[in-house]
């Protein structure tokens, strides 16, 4: 993709925020595809800039291969960026020395997947998983300590005590993301990274988990990235939610304000989807489906409003949208800031220019 310089909009932050725990600078990730020889890869994020504020919950939402997790994998340490920075605390943590960087990062950032037990081995007892965590991390020194610690991580999660004893395969999908998060806790993280944890937990249990979810960030101030395809989930827990397209961000914002007025064609897509009665109508099943295979068939945005392809030519600029106090820009060459967004919707074919 050329980029060429931008005339207008909000230049991304070049600099850390200095209220961010974790900030993500020029975040690139190609992966290799077809083989030992190929030059061939498949671009998973393509220079995010990203800021988790201290005590705040961040979703990050997006269709299956927009490059979610790929985020939090770099964020976490699994996987290394081609390009960019990741900085927590102010530390530029791909730079630092590695040793030190590791052992400060394990506690300090923790990761939750979607299926918690999925790498382990369900014959294991609860109050295992738990004790064995709190000894890595070294919190706990003799054994009434130590279980006096796995009890409270129980209450913590509401959980009861006697479910120590059991064995993973004996707990619910809602009572193994407790636990989970427990696990989590132990290490005393700053904080969570979340990849889909509820998508597998049916409404009632993933409210439940939601809850939850806030309640460690208003008593521990823990900062909490929340990655989900679920914008209702996001809505309902997240203070910002940010939307990645194709390894992009394109939109961003105070979760209501992006979601009241969603400025990108791609949010207002995932957007109706999303049952809500204040939106009513705004759901269409005909066009949904047309612009999803459209951005399933494209390898960049597809709303570029042909002929012109302007977005495979320039990069789009970020432009603010609304007031200051909602947070919320977007990358779009079909934004007009004057325009009223909601009666432009997803009419991408009458927008001229
Ligand atoms: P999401 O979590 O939003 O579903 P991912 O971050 O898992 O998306 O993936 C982003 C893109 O990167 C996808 O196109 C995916 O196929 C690709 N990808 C992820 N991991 C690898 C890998 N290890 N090797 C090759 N391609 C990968
Ligand atoms: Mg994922």
């Amino acid at each position: 993709m050329s980029i060429s310089a931008p005339v207008t909009g909000t230049p991304a932050d070049t600099e850390a925020a200095p209220d961010a725990v974790i900030s993500l600078r020029g975040l690139s990730v190609d992966f290799p595809v077809g083989g030992l020889f190929s030059r061939t890869v498949v671009r998973a994020l393509r220079s995010v800039d990203l800021d988790l504020e201290r005590g705040e919950i961040l979703a990050l939402v997006g269709e299956s291969g927009s490059g979610k997790s790929t985020i939090a994998r770099c964020i976490a340490r699994l996987e290394r960026p081609t390009a960019g920075q990741i900085v927590v605390d102010g530390v530029d943590v791909l730079r630092s020395e590695p040793r030190r960087a590791s052992r400060e990062f394990r506690s300090k950032v923790q990761m939750i997947f979607q299926d918690p037990f999925g790498s382990l081995n369900p014959a294991h007892r609860v109050g295992q998983f738990l004790e064995r965590a709190a000894k890595l991390h070294g919190r706990a020194t003799d054994p009434g300590q130590l279980r006096e610690l796995v009890e409270n991580l129980m209450a913590t999660v509401d959980l009861p005590v006697d479910m120590l004893d059991s064995r993973a395969f004996e707990l619910s999908g809602g009572q193994r993301q407790r636990v989970s998060i427990a696990r989590a806790l132990a290490m005393d993280p700053e904080v969570i990274l979340a990849d889909e944890p509820t998508s597998m937990l049916d409404v009632s249990v993933r409210i439940g988990v939601l809850n939850l979810m806030r309640r460690l960030r208003d008593e521990r101030g823990i900062s909490m990235l929340f990655i989900t395809h679920d914008l209702a989930s996001a809505r309902y827990v997240a203070d910002r939610t940010t939307v990645m397209f194709a390894g992009e961000l394109v939109e961003s914002g105070v979760s209501t304000a992006l979601m009241a007025r969603p400025a990108h064609p791609y949010t207002q897509l995932l957007l109706s989807a999303v049952p809500d009665p204040l939106r009513a109508g705004s759901y269409d099943p005909v066009e949904r489906a047309r612009l999803r295979a459209a951005v399933l068939d494209s390898p960049t945005c597809p709303y570029d409003g042909d002929p012109d392809q302007v977005c495979s030519r320039t990069e789009p600029v970020r432009h603010d949208v609304g007031p200051a106090a909602d947070r919320h820009w977007v990358r779009c060459h079909l934004y007009r800031p004057a325009a009223d967004v909601a009666s432009r919707a997803l009419a991408v074919d009458t927008v001229d220019g």
